[in-house]
């Protein structure tokens, strides 16, 4: 199977080609066809396993064969839950869009807003975008909804969790109610695809592995350690196997801070990147890390999604996330593209139970030892209410606000279970916009 014979045009072809790739990959083969049929899809793959252009050739294609004469409405919109992955997948869409008279743009929150508006104002035919400055550009008049054909949610389960659905809900209705709409993930959780289901007309469903599985290529490993001696570890093991290019989580943003200088002063190359830091610093530290000039990347779950960072060799669970979920996306940054990886994590004694909800969905045990010199002696229990223990994941009613926790801090020091609310929106909730006053959400 050639990307030719997916139905793709020669000046498509001819981008991917100069990428590089020689054949579409099980998901492009998949989906694609479908898209170009103009069929709403759910679609879920691996980490790494090229679902960017599963999505965009397929819309390039059709924004180049239905061109409108006068002006450029936009047709097309991508909404991803970070501004980096929003940066990468325009990357994407500029390259593959080389050979086809195609006008995108990107626009997220962070920077200012002025030149974005400009260049709406020129007109676009396919936009990336985070949903908030989405809405405030929106709200300015920069940009309309009013023709938007196809509607892609990349990182889809992330998308609709609580918090962004009621942005997504909201860009939605400006929205026309005949369109195509596109949602793919790694993950899915059941109350995550009852939720899309609203959004997705007859939906094609396209799985390429069972679901919520990881990379074939990536080996996990699990050292059990006391909390006090992570960093400890973290240094030992980065120094003696002489890792130059290393992701690391935390739990928290004041976690990674922490671990940031504590790395350096262990003259370890290091920076951290999560919500607290300026644009401008996440963008610096996440592009010296890509190009080498820094080792280690410390992060929350910000950098979790969609992060295409070729041949990432190793990445570090300083902490266990604490939705099983997160697990599959942070160590879906190795192994990228059939390449090898490995994941390891940290796990102390209150992080017990997170490990086993890890592998209840990886369907899969992780592998796990201890490194002489670090043997655990802590033997707390895990810090967790027995009544929520057991299978609550996926739960009815249950709110998987990943790290998002609206409306409060997600530095707490250890692990815990997440507020629940009652319904889809956190009591007070007018919109899950900062600039309102309403609670904020994804603070990692
Ligand atoms: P996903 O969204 O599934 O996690 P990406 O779309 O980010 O994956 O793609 C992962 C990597 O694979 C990228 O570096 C991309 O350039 C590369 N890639 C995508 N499609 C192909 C292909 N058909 N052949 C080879 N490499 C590909
Ligand atoms: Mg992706």
């Amino acid at each position: 199977m050639t990307f030719k014979d997916l139905g793709l045009s020669p000046a498509l072809v001819k981008a991917v080609e100069e990428k590089g790739y020689t054949k579409p990959s099980p998901i492009q083969e998949k989906a694609i066809p479908h898209i170009l049929e103009g069929k709403d899809i759910l679609a879920s793959a691996q980490t790494g396993t090229g679902k960017t252009a599963g999505f965009t050739l397929p819309v390039l294609q059709y924004l180049s064969e239905t061109k409108h004469p006068k002006y450029r409405p936009l047709r097309a919109l991508v909404l991803t839950p970070t501004r980096e992955l929003a940066a990468q997948v325009y990357d994407n869409v500029r390259e593959y869009s080389k050979y086809v008279n195609i006008k995108s743009a990107v626009v997220f929150g962070g920077v200012n807003a002025k030149p974005q508006i400009a260049t709406l104002k020129n007109g676009v035919d396919i936009l990336v975008a985070t949903p908030g400055r989405l809405l405030d550009l929106h709200d300015r008049k920069a940009v309309s909804f009013k023709r938007v054909d196809v509607l892609i949610l990349d990182e889809a389960d992330r998308m609709l969790d609580m918090g962004f659905v009621r942005d997504i809900n909201k860009i939605i209705s400006f929205m026309p109610e005949k369109r195509q709409n596109l949602m793919f993930s790694a993950t899915f959780s059941n109350d995550i695809k009852k939720l899309a289901a609203t959004i997705l007309r007859n939906p094609v469903s396209v799985e390429t592995a069972p679901q919520n599985s990881t990379a074939k290529k990536v080996t996990h490993k699990v050292y059990k350690v006391d909390k006090k001696q992570k960093t400890e570890l973290a240094i030992k093991l980065i120094k003696d196997n002489n890792w130059t290019q290393v992701l690391v989580f935390t739990r928290t943003k004041h976690g990674a801070n922490k671990l940031t200088e504590k790395l350096i002063k262990a003259g370890i190359s290091a920076a951290a990147i999560h919500g607290n830091k300026s644009q401008g610093a996440r963008t610096k530290a996440l592009k010296n890390f890509k190009d080498n000039s820094i080792k280690i990347l410390v992060a929350t779950d910000i950098a979790a999604r969609g992060l295409d960072i070729p041949l990432l060799p190793h990445v570090i669970n300083f902490e266990l996330p604490n939705v099983p979920e997160d697990y599959v996306h942070r160590i879906g940054r190795t192994g990228r593209a059939g390449a090898a990886g490995e994941a390891i994590s940290f796990v102390c004694s209150e992080e017990v139970e997170y490990q086993s909800e890890i592998e209840k969905i990886l369907k899969e045990k992780l592998n796990s030892s201890v490194l002489e010199g670090f043997e655990p002696t802590d033997t707390a229990p895990p810090k967790r209410a027995a009544t929520q223990s057991k299978g609550s994941f996926g739960k009815k009613k249950k709110q998987r606000p990943s790290n998002g926790n609206p409306g409060g801090s997600t530095d707490d020091k250890r692990p815990k279970r997440k507020p629940h609310f009652k319904g889809n929106k956190p009591a007070g909730a007018t919109s899950g916009r900062g600039r309102t006053g309403a609670p904020k959400k994804k603070r990692y």
